[in-house]
């Protein structure tokens, strides 16, 4: 049987006559035609000389335009190559540079500034845009429907994913067509996904969580998804009757939660809210169901793994967990020094094993060795443990724990008292480089403007609260915090702009 992801995700889609994608102006575009079009789209980037195995690396907006791109490359057994629409000319160089693509498809609007990285890199250019025009849909559009989807082993390249650069530089991870049908064909299993879903589709996609769990898993369920180009409060409001499940980041249901128009009326066609990427505040978690009376599921996963964990569809969904592993997955927690197994409880390094695991780094062979164990668990990354139920906690990522004095810090404990405190936006904890101790705990605090807070009005009430060593030795005021365009604090910022602080 052909192992290409496009052959087993939507060749066989019982009833193509069914609404796949329906865009924010109310188009519907059914099963049929996604077949029709990747056909033509396939058609033409092999035309344009692309082969299987190359990469096609692409930066346009959200869009059907975008997914018909993506479903063309696999079924023509290149590797899909999504860049963040928010990268700049000089960030698409060192990306198109690393991955060495035969084509890049960008916005026509932005050709003319991006024509010297393609350049550099030997891609050549073509043009997409959301509304359908540019030369590589004008080639698409005189093509022919049909084509053979080109056969692939499941180990070979479906994708090239770059990570989301928050703790350094992104990499790029090679994800197998084997990795992303089993983890669609996992989530399915644990999320009860079936063809009368209907999922409100309002993440970017380019990254795992819009891209492959939400539109692999709706094609495989032969269900549909309302396409947002954005995340906005009321328009996700406006089609909640009509759907069935929302899947988003914390942030999310953190501004659904502020509009007066969140109740269980509006939430009463819903049977799914899944959170996802960072972690949910279990204080989201709370006001959430005693709103909607729904218990947000949330889950773990990143660009190497696909989704690791997830809380359970029917059993019970625990805050400030991500759930359990996944069908067919597996989930350890190792001492980072040693690398050996730890007993439940424990906290150490999260390492995962599966056939979600990723193929390895891009080009990375010595980075690809250290992380991928040869018994095929990938080490995170992540700290956390995993409780008496097997239910996995993940206390925050290995770069950003804190080592004081001989003392283990994890910045989000520390965090989540901060963001308790009155006047606290949010907040984030780091260590610096200090003579005495190796590091010493500093905090970069956002305040809400609404009351004048100083140092000591963050310092007294941790003092009561947490033992000494966590107690940050200096709280620095911001206006707000560095972020990625996925959203995620980049601390390492953070640490090179304060790391003098401690220093004598
Ligand atoms: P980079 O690897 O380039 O620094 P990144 O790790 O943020 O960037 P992604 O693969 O997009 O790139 O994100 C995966 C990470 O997101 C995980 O390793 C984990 O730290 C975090 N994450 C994902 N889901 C959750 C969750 N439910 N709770 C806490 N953290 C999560
Ligand atoms: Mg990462």
């Amino acid at each position: 049987m052909n192992s290409n992801l496009f052959s087993r995700l939507i060749q066989q889609t019982p009833d193509p006559s069914r609404t796949a994608i329906e865009t924010a102006s109310g188009a519907q575009i059914t099963y049929s035609d996604l077949i029709a079009r990747s056909g033509q789209m396939a058609n033409a980037l092999v035309a344009q000389g692309v082969a299987p195995g190359d990469r096609v690396a692409v930066q346009i907006e959200k869009s059907v335009e975008a997914i018909i791109l993506y479903l063309a490359t696999v079924r023509a057994g290149a590797v899909f190559l999504p860049l963040n629409t928010g990268y700049t000319p000089a960030e698409i160089e060192y990306f198109l540079g690393d991955a060495r693509p035969a084509v890049f498809v960008c916005d026509p609007a932005r050709q003319a500034s991006l024509e010297v990285a393609a350049r550099a890199s030997n891609a050549k250019i073509l043009t997409l845009d959301a509304d359908g025009q540019g030369s590589l849909m004008t080639a698409a559009e005189a093509a022919p429907e049909g084509f053979e989807t080109v056969e692939r082993a499941g180990a070979d390249l479906a994708a090239l994913l770059y990570t989301s650069g928050t703790t350094g530089r992104s990499k790029g991870a090679m994800l197998s067509h084997e990795n992303l049908y089993s983890n669609a064909v996992a989530l399915q299993d644990a999320w009860r996904y079936s063809a009368s879903d209907v999922l409100i589709h309002a993440l970017p996609i380019f990254h795992t969580h819009g891209l492959f769990v939400a539109t692999n898993l709706t094609f495989l369920a032969g269900a549909s998804m309302i396409f947002l180009p954005k995340f906005d409060a009321d328009r996700i409001l406006d089609v909640m009757p009509r759907a069935t499940v929302l899947m988003g980041v914390p942030t999310f249901y953190v501004r659904l939660l502020e509009s007066p128009r969140l109740d269980p009326q509006v939430t009463s066609h819903m049977r799914l809210f899944i959170s996802g990427s960072a972690p949910l505040l279990a204080e989201t978690h709370r006001e959430w169901q005693a709103r909607t009376g729904h218990a947000i599921l949330e889950r773990y996963g990143m660009t190497e793994t696909n989704m690791s964990t997830s809380n359970p569809y029917e059993g019970e969904r625990i805050a400030g967990t991500v759930g359990q592993p996944l069908p067919g997955v597996e989930v350890i927690v190792t001492d980072p020094e040693t690398g050996a197994p730890l007993p439940d409880g424990e906290i150490g390094m999260i390492e995962v094993r599966g056939p979600n695991v990723f193929c390895g780094y891009w080009q990375m062979p010595e980075k690809t060795a250290a992380e991928l164990r040869e018994n095929g668990y990938f080490i995170t990354g992540d700290l956390g443990m995993v409780d008496d139920k097997g239910y996995v906690h993940i206390v925050g990522r290995g770069k950003d724990l804190i080592i004081s004095g001989g003392y283990n810090i994890y910045p989000k404990e520390v965090e989540t008292e901060i963001d308790a405190i009155t006047g606290v936006n949010e907040s984030a904890v780091i260590g610096l480089p200090h003579s005495d101790f190796g590091e010493a705990v500093a905090a970069v605090v956002v305040p809400t403007g609404k009351v004048a807070l100083t140092e000591a009005d963050i310092l007294a009430p941790l003092a009561e609260r947490l033992a000494r060593f966590k107690q940050p030795k200096r709280v620095i005021f911001v206006e707000e915090l560095p972020r990625n365009t996925m959203g995620k604090v980049q601390k390492n910022l953070l640490r090179d702009q304060y790391g003098a602080l401690f220093q004598k």
